[in-house]
C-alpha cells in the first residue's frame, strides 16, 4: 500500500496533530501499520473501541444489521434503537434516552433538557449551567462554552452565554455560585479526562448532588469518556453514591461507531416533547446494534475484571522509576511522568505501544477486554520508557 500521509496533509483540514503512523487493520488490542508493524493499543481511539478492533461479537452484530437495514431516519421505529434504550434504562434506572452521534451532541441535549426544565419550573432567567474549571465537554460552540478551559475559547468568541465555571472540589465556590446565579443545571465529569485524568473528590460530588436536589437544579453527569465500563463500573457516578438527573455518554458506547446517549431520570423524563430536539442519524440502527452488543457484555463479572486490571496497572506504575504519580479510575489512567509526556508517548510508539496524552500526563485508555499478557507487555514498555526519558 502506498503512503497516504501526503494526501491527508493536502486535503484534510489541519486540526489534528497526527502521529506519523498509518494504521490499516487491527484485531483485539493489536493494531497494524502500513508496514505490517504491530502495536499494542493503549488508547482505543480515545476510549472508543471498548472491545478492541474487529471484535467478533461486535462485528457480527454490526454487519448483520448493516446488511438488513442501515438507516431509516427517526420518522420510523427500529428494533435496535428500542432495545438499546431499554437496556440503558434497565441498567441505570433512568427513564428515557435521546440518541445522537457524538459526545458534544449528547451534552447539547443535556443542556437543552436542563434549561427547558428550569425555564418551565422557575422562569426564563434560570438558564446558567454551572460547570467546572479544567473541564471538557466538547467542541461545538455551546459545549465549548461549557468547557472550563480558556485555551479552547480563544478566537471563537462570542461563545454561547449562560455558563459559569467553578474550581473542581471547591465546595464553597459551588455553594456561592448556586446562591448567586440562577442556575439551570450543574454539569460534572466524575473524572476530568482531557483535563488530566483527575477524579473529583467524593465529598464534592455528594455536595453537588445535595445542592442540586435542595434547589431543584438538574444534575448532569458527563460520562462521555468515563461511561460504559471504562472506570470499572457501568457509569462512573455509580461509584460516587449519587443519582444524577441527566447522564450523557458516547465514546465507548458504540464500540467504534458514532453514537451517543443522553439519559433522563424520572424528574426530567417528559421535558423533551415533539420537535424539541432531533438528529437525522440519532439512534441509527447499525450504531445501536453495535452499542447493544457492548452494553450487554458489561456485566458485573466483566467489570470486576476491569477493576482488577486497573489495580495491576496502578500497582505496577506507582513506584516505577520516572513516574511521579498515577491518577484515574478503572482503565482510565493518567501518569504524571518525570520526563516529557509527548516524548515518552513517541518512544512508546517506536517500541510498539500506542498511548495518549492528557495535558502534561501520559494517558491510558486500553480496550476493556485487553488480555493480561498484552497489558503486562505494554506496561513494561511504558515503565522502561519512563525510566529512559526523565
Ligand atoms: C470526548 C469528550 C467529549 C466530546 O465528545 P465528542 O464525541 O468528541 O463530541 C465531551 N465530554 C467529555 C468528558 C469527553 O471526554
Amino acid at each position: 500500500m502506498n503512503s497516504f500521509i501526503a494526501k491527508d496533509k493536502e486535503y484534510v483540514a489541519g486540526t489534528y496533530g497526527r502521529f506519523p503512523l498509518e494504521l490499516t487493520e487491527g484485531k483485539g488490542c493489536i493494531v497494524k501499520d502500513i508496514n505490517g508493524k504491530e502495536y499494542i493499543d493503549m488508547g482505543s481511539g480515545i476510549g472508543v473501541t471498548a472491545f478492541g478492533y474487529a471484535d467478533e461479537e461486535w462485528t457480527k452484530a454490526v454487519t448483520a444489521q448493516a446488511c438488513r437495514l442501515q438507516h431509516t431516519s427517526n420518522l420510523y421505529y427500529t428494533e435496535p434503537c428500542a432495545l438499546l434504550a431499554e437496556a440503558l434504562c434497565q441498567k441505570t434506572g433512568m427513564k428515557k434516552v435521546f440518541f445522537s452521534n457524538s459526545g458534544a451532541e449528547a451534552n447539547e441535549c443535556a443542556i437543552k433538557v436542563a434549561r427547558k426544565y428550569s425555564a418551565q419550573k422557575k422562569g426564563d432567567e434560570f438558564y446558567t449551567i454551572i460547570t467546572l474549571k479544567n473541564s471538557f465537554h466538547g467542541r461545538t460552540l455551546t459545549t465549548l462554552s461549557a468547557t472550563g478551559q480558556d485555551v479552547f475559547h480563544k478566537l471563537f468568541n462570542p461563545l454561547t452565554p449562560g455558563f459559569a465555571h467553578v474550581a473542581a472540589n471547591d465546595t464553597q465556590e459551588l455553594i456561592n455560585a448556586v446562591e448567586a446565579l440562577k442556575p439551570a443545571g450543574i454539569m460534572l465529569e466524575m473524572v476530568q479526562g482531557e483535563g488530566g485524568v483527575i477524579p473529583l473528590d467524593k465529598e464534592f460530588v455528594i455536595t453537588a448532588q445535595r445542592l442540586a436536589t435542595e434547589n431543584d437544579i438538574p444534575l448532569i453527569i458527563d460520562e462521555v469518556q468515563t461511561g460504559n465500563g471504562r472506570t470499572g463500573s457501568l457509569y462512573a457516578y455509580m461509584q460516587f453514591g449519587i443519582t444524577p438527573d441527566i447522564v450523557s455518554t458516547a465514546k465507548g458506547l458504540g464500540g467504534g461507531l458514532p453514537i451517543s446517549a443522553t439519559m433522563m431520570s424520572e424528574k426530567v423524563q417528559y421535558v423533551l416533547g415533539p420537535s424539541d430536539h432531533g438528529s437525522t442519524y440519532g439512534g441509527n440502527p447499525v450504531c445501536c446494534a453495535g452499542a447493544l452488543s457492548v452494553i450487554s457484555r458489561l456485566d458485573e463479572a466483566f467489570l470486576k475484571d476491569v477493576r482488577s486490571k486497573s489495580e495491576y496497572v496502578f500497582a505496577s506504575l506507582a513506584d516505577a522509576d520516572g513516574v511521579e504519580s498515577v491518577s484515574g479510575m478503572g482503565l482510565m489512567i493518567g501518569i504524571k511522568t518525570k520526563g516529557n509526556a509527548k516524548e515518552i508517548v513517541n518512544k512508546c510508539m517506536e517500541n510498539g505501544v500506542l498511548c495518549l496524552t492528557a495535558k502534561d500526563k501520559v494517558r491510558l485508555l486500553p480496550p476493556l477486554n485487553i488480555p493480561m499478557p498484552a497489558l503486562e507487555k505494554a506496561v513494561n514498555v511504558i515503565k522502561t520508557v519512563c525510566k529512559e526519558i526523565m
